[in-house]
């Protein structure tokens, strides 16, 4: 399937670019110093002037995850919530058939969307990800049961096409492409269980296990199940934020749960069992080999 194209809509006014001919263009770039690039190589600021004549190149991004949400909200309201005064997302994509992806805050500033939150080392996501809303209502409570809202086709082939460039521009870890519920499983349980990881997936944005080393750790755990102990140790080696307590407390209940709708979306009660397990060590096997070593102490 060809990658849709996604025009951005930046939540922010711009003044009219005047038209100049080519000779005035060259004479203004010899006056300012300019690169003709758009960076000015001597720019004014108030009382000073900065020289960007130079640039390191012992840098890199701050940015070091990217987290998915849904809205569990409509359109409209998604984006009066997400300008408002409390909370914030850098990107919302929309769920028309021509998606819309509004940029809502620059991606080299800290958007309000994760809250709480933790991740491997990392504690307070806001810090250090990209934050993209998806407009879906969530789930609704129905006398026979929870429903979830399904994602459109077209709203996911949008959210790839955004999800890619931002991996590529700051690198991110296949591992650190999360939900929120996962960086923050007592509080959320976005983008749910009906969110399609396997896809992404597919289209090189995320994790996922390889099915042959899935059934090689089933066939092994049917026989050797891991303690629960190591089955923390194994959730927290792949980066969610669960103690080691050897007690099935409401902490593991709710890591597990958010594990399982990213992983195993069919069942995501929460409970231990051995295909969930075997998911988890084919994970740390593909994505987290040195880690395995310490599990099964
Ligand atoms: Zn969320």
């Amino acid at each position: 399937m060809p990658t849709p194209r996604f025009h951005v809509h930046q939540a922010q006014w711009r003044l009219p670019v005047p038209c100049l001919p080519m000779a005035c263009v060259v004479a203004v770039c010899l006056l300012a110093l300019t690169a003709c690039s758009g960076t000015p190589m001597l720019e004014s600021r108030h009382g000073y002037q900065v020289d960007h004549r130079y640039q390191s190149t012992a840098q890199s991004s701050r940015v070091r995850h990217l987290v998915l949400h849904y809205t569990d909200s409509n359109a409209r309201r998604s984006l009066h919530t997400l300008t408002g005064p409390h909370v914030s997302s850098h990107y919302l994509v929309t769920h028309d058939s021509t998606p819309t992806v509004y940029q809502l805050v620059d991606e080299s500033r800290r958007a309000w969307h994760a809250g709480a939150s933790a991740w491997g080392s990392r504690a307070n996501l806001n810090d250090t990800s990209i934050g993209i809303e998806i407009v879906n209502r969530g789930p609704r409570d129905m006398p026979h049961g929870r429903t979830w809202t399904p994602y459109p086709a077209q709203q996911i082939d949008t959210l790839i096409a955004v999800a890619r460039d931002i991996i590529a521009r700051h690198d991110i870890d296949p591992v650190d492409v999360v939900g929120h519920a996962d960086v923050a499983p007592q509080r959320k349980i976005d983008p749910g269980p009906r969110f399609p990881w396997y896809r992404l997936y597919r289209a090189g944005i995320g994790a996922w296990p390889d099915t042959d080393r899935v059934a090689a750790y089933q066939a092994y755990f049917t026989q050797h199940p891991p303690s629960l102990a190591q089955f923390q140790r194994a959730l927290a080696a792949y980066g969610y934020p669960v103690r080691i307590t050897g007690t099935f407390d409401s902490l593991t209940h709710d890591t597990l749960r958010a594990f399982q709708m990213h992983f195993r979306p069919i069942r995501h009660e929460g409970f231990p069992d051995t295909q969930s397990t075997a998911i988890l060590w084919a994970l740390l096997e593909k994505y987290r080999p040195e880690a395995l070593k310490n599990i099964r102490k």
